[in-house]
C-alpha cells in the first residue's frame, strides 16, 4: 500500500457495483481517499470490476461468491477459480444459515470450503467473510482449511458471542465493524471487547443507510464515531489504528 499517508480512511467492504454507476463510486471513492474493498457477489461481475480498478490509488476489487447466491450460482465456482490468479482479493464469500437461505447451507458449505482450499494454496489472499447464523461453522472451515500462514479472513459484519471473537482473533481474523452493528447493545459490548489491532472498518453500502440514503465510503466516518464512543476513544485515535491496521495487514 503506497499511499498509506495520504489515506483518510477504510472502508473494506462496499458492494461498489449495486450503485447506479459502478465507474462514478469508484471515483467517489477515490476522490475521498478511502481505502476501499469493493466486493463482488459473483464471479460474472469479477471482470468490469478488475478493468476499472486497474489504475486505482486506494479502490481494490474482491473475487467473490455471495453464499445468498449459491442456491442458484454454485456452478459459477469453475468461473471463480479461473479469475483467482487476477487478485489478491476474494469476498463476499462465507456461509449464510438464516431462513430464507439454510436450505442451501449444504452447497454453501462446499462453496466456501472449496473458495479456502484454493485460497491457501495460492497463499497471501485476503478474504472478506459472510457469517450470518453460521459463525461456529465459518470459523471450523476456517480454522481446517485456511490456515494462517496461508491467507487472512476477515470477518465482515460479525454478529458472533464474545467467546467466538475470541476464536476468530486466535485464528488471527480481523473483524471490519460498520455502524450498523452498533445500534444495538449488544454489538457495542461486542465491538467494545474486540482487539483494537485487528479492527477496520466499512459501510457494506448500499446495504446501510446514512440519512435515508445508501451509505458511500466516504460515510466509513460513521463508522470510526461509533466504534471511538463504545471504546472511549478519540476517533483520530481509532482512525489512525484502523489506518495502521490496514497496512499492518497488507503487508
Ligand atoms: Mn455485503
Amino acid at each position: 500500500m503506497s499511499d498509506i499517508s495520504l489515506l483518510r480512511g477504510v472502508d473494506f467492504h462496499c458492494h461498489l457495483d449495486l450503485y447506479p454507476d459502478l465507474k462514478m463510486a469508484i471515483e467517489k471513492a477515490e476522490e475521498a481517499k478511502i481505502y476501499t474493498l469493493a466486493v463482488t457477489t459473483t464471479p460474472k461481475a469479477w471482470p468490469r470490476n478488475y478493468a476499472l480498478t486497474q489504475g486505482t490509488r486506494f479502490v481494490r476489487a474482491a473475487l467473490g461468491l455471495h453464499p445468498q447466491l449459491v442456491a442458484e450460482r454454485a456452478d459459477e465456482l469453475a468461473l471463480w477459480e479461473h479469475y483467482l490468479p487476477q487478485t489478491r482479493y476474494v469476498g463476499e464469500v462465507g456461509l449464510d444459515a438464516g431462513p430464507r437461505f439454510y436450505r442451501s447451507i449444504d452447497a454453501q458449505k462446499v462453496v466456501f470450503r472449496t473458495i479456502l482450499e484454493r485460497c491457501a494454496k495460492a497463499g497471501d489472499k485476503i478474504l472478506t467473510i459472510h457469517s450470518v447464523r453460521s459463525v461456529p461453522l465459518v470459523l471450523e472451515l476456517i480454522e481446517c482449511h485456511l490456515p494462517r500462514a496461508r491467507g487472512i479472513a476477515v470477518m465482515h459484519w460479525f454478529t458472533g458471542s464474545k467467546s467466538e471473537a475470541r476464536r476468530a482473533t486466535d485464528l488471527g481474523c480481523y473483524f471490519s465493524v460498520n455502524a450498523e452493528m452498533m445500534r444495538t447493545e449488544r454489538g457495542r459490548d461486542l465491538v467494545g471487547g474486540l482487539p483494537l489491532e485487528r479492527i477496520l472498518t466499512e459501510t457494506d453500502g448500499p446495504f446501510t443507510q446514512v440519512d435515508s440514503r445508501p451509505a458511500e465510503p466516504s460515510d466509513v466516518g460513521k463508522a470510526i464515531e461509533a466504534i471511538a464512543a463504545v471504546r472511549s476513544m478519540d476517533p483520530e485515535a481509532v482512525n489512525n489504528a484502523v489506518r495502521s491496521n490496514l497496512q499492518q495487514m497488507l503487508r
